[in-house]
């Protein structure tokens, strides 16, 4: 008899190279080394007090038990009322609405709602996955059973795919379109007409080769754009409304990353029918998300919008002085951040030469890691967000100006040392 295993499923699943990054540079900063990480994107902020304070009430009020797997009413009604009034999605109940572990779990569970794996029979069907993008929705989907096929972006194109290679792209298998807007990794944001071009292109998809198309799309970055950009939702386009499924969280724009707390949300039957797969499957995994988050959800939707703001514009004024200290540096070259909480450098330039330390720089990868050697700076290798991330490093900027100032200097001195 064979010993234990792990299924090969799970072997198989590449670990989130974001979140190995930046536990690697912890632990090098916990053993005493001078590390400057520019790895999560994690707000350096506290919580607002205000949304503290609900959690706080509820919990001393006695809120410690098992609520409704999808969230309790009020909370949904919050977030319902919230993508009405802010985002334009029409036809929206609390009904449609699900409460998940962070965005990350809401993902994961509308995946497996969608998809089915190979051993259900039948042709795997398709997700469409414009890249450079965020590492863990390949390995969600695929991990339902989808087949991912990556659509490659370019900078010239601002990292956006446009309707007509995605009219292209679209065949009977696509089930599923994702879409990040503003972009993790790439700082970039769909402007409003680029959106309704995707949304014709889906509506007439949807009426012949693709009947069961619908899009994903996450906005967990929607409150965090800079230099008067706008960020545009795509599900409130009427006539495709009901094919979208928008993803969001109060990780980033409240700084609550700890607290796990993601929702998503779809119009329509179709959208009634997902939430009622999701709190099947949900049921079976975590129930509710921590009784007293969902206490403070409603908080941080209707009253931190003082705080948000002046988080916005602490990370406005750190993704310009990024900007700018970027374009001095020999070799590297990145578009201005847009929105989101990073900038993506294309560092081609450097590949095929050695580092002062002799280690040869070949790749996005080789490049990191000989900065994190050997000028203690760490970056997340742009490899795992798909092509063309394999010549580029993202960047967050969710520190301090200073240490922006301090980290460039080790990035500008180890491009300077390259031969
Ligand atoms: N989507 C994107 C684009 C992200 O960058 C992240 C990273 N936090 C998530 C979703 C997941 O966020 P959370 O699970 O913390 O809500
Ligand atoms: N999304 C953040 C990032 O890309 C946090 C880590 C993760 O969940 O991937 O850095």
């Amino acid at each position: 008899m064979e010993g234990p295993s792990i299924s090969s499923r799970v072997r198989r699943l590449r670990p989130s190279v974001t979140v190995s990054v930046a536990q690697r540079a912890r632990a090098l900063r916990a053993a005493g080394e001078d590390v400057i990480g520019f790895t999560l994107g994690e707000p350096d902020f506290d919580t607002p007090k205000i949304i503290k304070q609900r959690a706080i009430d509820a919990l001393l009020a006695g809120r410690t038990k098992y609520e409704a797997t999808l969230g309790d009413p009020a909370t949904r009604e919050a977030i319902c009322e919230k993508l009405t009034r802010e985002n334009g999605i029409p036809g929206l109940t609390r009904e449609h609405v699900g409460v998940s572990a962070g965005a990350k779990q809401a993902l994961y569970v509308v995946l497996h709602c969608l998809f089915d794996p190979p051993e259900c029979g039948g042709e795997p069907q398709e997700v469409l996955l414009p890249t450079p993008t965020w590492v863990s929705y390949e390995p969600l989907a695929e991990l339902a059973g989808a087949r991912v096929r990556r659509l490659a972006t370019t900078r010239e194109d601002g990292f956006r795919i446009s309707a007509s290679r995605l009219a292209e792209a679209i065949g009977e298998r696509t089930r599923l379109v994702i879409l990040c807007t503003p972009s993790n990794p790439c700082g970039t944001v769909y402007p409003e007409e680029d959106l309704r071009a995707i949304a014709d292109v889906v509506a007439e998809a949807s009426r012949s080769r693709a009947p069961g198309l619908m899009v994903l799309v996450d906005e967990i970055y929607e409150k965090l754009v800079y230099g008067g950009v706008k960020h545009f939702s795509l599900g409130s386009i009427p006539e495709i409304s009901e094919r979208v499924i928008t993803i969001n969280g109060l990780s980033k724009a409240y700084a609550m990353t700890g607290w796990r707390a993601g929702y998503c949300a779809c119009p329509g039957a179709f959208g009634l029918e997902l939430m009622r797969a999701m709190a099947t499957l949900q049921g079976q995994i975590s129930t509710n998300v921590t009784s007293f988050v969902l206490a403070a959800i409603p908080a941080a939707l209707r009253e931190a919008g003082d705080e948000v703001e002046r988080m916005r514009r602490t990370f406005a004024a750190r993704a310009e002085r990024m900007s700018d200290r970027l374009r001095a540096i020999e070799g590297i070259e990145a578009l201005p951040t847009q929105g989101a909480i990073y900038a993506f450098c294309d560092v081609s330039a450097h590949f095929g030469k050695r580092s002062a330390g002799g280690r040869e720089i070949s790749s996005a990868l080789s490049f990191s890691e000989a900065l994190l050697e050997e000028q203690k700076l760490a970056v997340i290798p742009g490899e795992d967000f798909g092509p063309p991330g394999e010549r580029h490093i993202r960047l967050s900027f969710a520190c301090s100006e200073e240490t922006i100032d301090r980290g460039l200097d080790r990035l500008d001195a180890f491009v300077r040392s390259l031969r």
